[in-house]
């Protein structure tokens, strides 16, 4: 089946005021599109590998897709994996919004508080050169770990499991914060769905 785009689980302008509505529009309805539009294209060739989820073309290295579309699957199925988890992670319920369980009690035993935590997030994001992301990931032996990706890589390529991820494509944020990458994050946290963080962060202990 051709890979398609998932439903916007809100409305544009509803991560106002701190990620505005044209934005959303733009980098959901033109970014997110063109990366399942060229992850599909690079796939009629190969049209078994329809049959594969996204997350499973993208484990191993890539070790299921062949060498000839490798680059444009690493980049346009990491592009889409990436962003489908990123709406996700993302609400404007208030509820939703709240630091708590296990995740929360998780984060604060290997980073100390949620401040500490979000420094070092935050710091790793700030420290991404160019376009990328900034992770918080579940790694092999289940430890929580803060790690950045260039380009559209995503952590599944390297066995590990993305639990929330900011995304420091310039798209991302420049219509309304400019160059201003620190004040996108700043906001972005306002934005978080921890709900949804711990659901996925439960999951990934099974
Ligand atoms: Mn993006």
């Amino acid at each position: 089946m051709k890979h398609e785009l998932p439903k916007l689980p809100y409305g544009y302008d509803s991560l106002e005021p701190y990620l505005d509505a044209k934005t959303m529009e733009i980098h959901y309805n033109k970014h997110h599109q063109a990366y399942i539009d060229n992850l599909n294209k690079a796939l009629e060739k190969h049209s078994k590998l329809f049959e594969k989820k996204v997350e499973e073309l993208l484990v191993n290295g890539l070790e299921a897709v062949p060498e000839e579309i490798k680059l444009i699957v690493r980049n346009h199925g990491g592009g889409h994996v990436n962003h489908s988890l990123f709406w996700q992670i993302m609400t404007p319920d208030i509820r939703a919004r709240e630091f708590k369980g296990e995740i929360a009690d998780a984060i604060k035993d290997k980073f100390g508080d949620l401040d500490k935590f979000k420094e070092q997030f935050s710091a790793s994001a700030m420290g991404r050169f160019g376009s990328g992301w900034a992770w918080l990931i579940i790694n092999q032996n289940k430890e929580l770990e803060i790690i950045s990706t260039p380009n559209q890589d995503s952590p599944l390529m390297e066995g590990k499991i993305p639990l929330l991820g900011v995304d420091v494509w310039e798209h991302a944020y420049y219509l309304k914060y400019q160059n201003k990458r620190a004040d996108y994050i700043r906001e972005w946290w306002s934005v978080v769905n921890w709900k949804k963080v711990n659901e996925i962060y439960m999951d990934s202990l099974k």
